[in-house]
């Protein structure tokens, strides 16, 4: 563990190409590629959701890879969070459902590629630093961005849809179908999100939902216009917490 480096961008995209041709059959596209001077973080995964309406798909989009250069790290250590950060693109890509940012499925990949290459990557919590463990990747998933999961669409049927509308510190606007026994919970999660400016609820039997899932954690994605103008034209309802902890729209 003598071989530190301090990482840069031409590091990055080596390691990328070199990892995905030995572990992935080259098959991930080139992301863009990022220097940061974090702390809170060795590596992050980014991408976008965007909906397709040719297919009526939501399409993972935009891949980037951010890699920290705050501190020097073991060459083997900054490869392993590169590679646990190409882990969860690979997931995403290919659009397969995992049960967390670090469920199932990306722990056996992981575990795959530690024993078969004889890495050391592993699972980092938000904002845990631990000594003991050098090579923990430190990552921050964009986890509000889960690869898709959506359910069929189903069409010219009219299904009961309650959306929310979140207005993002960044400009954007993201929407999300839930449970209605969810709407509570996410309602009290969607407040203590900083990066939410403000969010409404809305009621809609329009099909343009369905092709969202029903979510049942906080997860926003892009809406189409079709989705947009619809909530553009619906009053937002509001709903109070019953004595007997029931929820009722007002
Ligand atoms: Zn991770």
């Amino acid at each position: 563990m003598s071989d530190l480096i301090k990482p840069d961008l031409k590091f990055l995209i080596n390691s990328f190409h070199h990892f995905n041709k030995l572990i992935f059959s080259n098959e991930l596209p080139t992301p863009d590629f990022r220097m940061s001077s974090a702390r809170t973080f060795g590596g992050q995964f980014k991408w976008t959701n965007k909906y397709n309406p040719a297919t009526k798909k939501i399409n993972p989009t935009a891949f980037r890879i951010v890699l920290s250069n705050f501190q020097s790290r073991p060459r083997q250590v900054v490869e392993d969070i590169i590679i646990h950060e190409m882990i969860h693109f690979f997931i995403t890509y290919k659009g397969l459902r995992d049960s967390s940012p670090h469920g199932r499925i990306f722990r056996h990949y992981m575990n795959h590629i530690n024993s078969k290459l004889g890495r050391h990557i592993t699972i980092s919590m938000r904002g845990r630093q631990s000594a003991e463990k050098p090579s923990d990747a430190l990552c921050i998933e964009n986890n509000r961005n889960i690869p898709v999961e959506h359910s069929a669409p189903t069409v010219g049927k009219p299904e009961k849809s309650y959306i929310c509308l979140a207005e993002m510190t960044d400009g954007k606007t993201l929407i999300a179908r839930f449970a209605v026994t969810m709407i509570l919970q996410i309602d009290r999660e969607i407040r203590t999100w900083d990066k939410v400016c403000s969010h409404s609820w809305y009621y809609s039997t329009d099909s343009c939902f369905s092709i969202l899932p029903r979510c049942r954690s906080l997860k926003l994605y892009a809406p189409d216009s079709r989705q947009l103008k619809v909530l553009a034209e619906k009053r937002t309802i509001r709903f109070k917490v019953t004595p007997d902890g029931r929820l009722r729209q007002i």
